[in-house]
């Protein structure tokens, strides 16, 4: 069973991760977007963990909600709002128990992805996070390793892709050739999310 502890550690680990990998991720969104993706997300994080030590909530659900407030409230680009919503409606879809098993994490995980994609309105084969998060999700189901590697794939998939949704879209066909910064930073969460399963 997954206690509050336990996604506490995922998301500073995560933020851990983000930081160490900022100046990537900023590289990557600086030939189809605006080169803010490290930034952004570093900002972000660093302020996830900062309030999730303060006030360390007691429950999955509670952590999770409080961490994606935390992000749209902090981060201005489109990754903000979309990740702070991808833990804001897991987290709300765990409820207030006090620990949750892997599979009703992949569930609730699951709701969430596709509140994304409602957000956003993008899918698998945009280049975007969802080329991640939707195989990484799907993996869930096997192991942390698993989704680990489905996320990891799907960063790597996006490269010969044509963005059809947010900044990079208005590159057209000059985004082809390019890894998108927000799935790469989609499998950095999975690979945070394996560490923490792993420790
Ligand atoms: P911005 O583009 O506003 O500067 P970021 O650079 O922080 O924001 O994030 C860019 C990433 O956000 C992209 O690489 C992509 O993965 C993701 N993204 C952008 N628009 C969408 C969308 N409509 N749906 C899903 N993901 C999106
Ligand atoms: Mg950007
Ligand atoms: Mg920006």
């Amino acid at each position: 069973m997954l206690d509050a502890a336990f996604f506490r550690h995922w998301l500073t680990s995560a933020a851990a991760l983000v930081d160490r990998e900022a100046e990537r991720l900023t590289q990557l969104d600086s030939p189809i977007g605006d080169a803010d993706h490290g930034s952004n997300l570093q900002r972000g994080f660093a302020a996830v963990a900062t309030t999730l030590e303060k006030d360390a909530p007691a429950t999955p659900g509670a952590v999770l909600t409080l961490a994606g407030r935390q992000l749209i409230s902090t981060v201005g680009g489109a990754s903000g709002p979309l990740y702070g919503t991808l833990l804001r409606r897991t987290g709300k879809a765990l409820g207030d128990a006090a620990e949750v098993s892997e599979q009703q994490f992949a569930d609730a995980l699951r709701t969430g992805v596709d509140a994304v994609s409602a957000l956003g309105g993008a899918a698998p084969g945009d280049k975007t996070m969802l080329d991640a998060l939707v195989p990484a999700v799907d993996a869930l189901g096997e192991s942390f390793g698993a989704a680990r590697d489905a996320a990891n794939e799907g960063a790597v998939a996006t490269t010969p892709l044509q963005a059809r949704k947010g900044r990079a879209s208005y590159l057209g066909e000059r985004s082809i050739g390019h890894q998108d910064p927000g799935a790469t930073s989609s499998a950095l969460l999975f690979d945070a999310l394996a560490q923490t399963a792993e420790a």
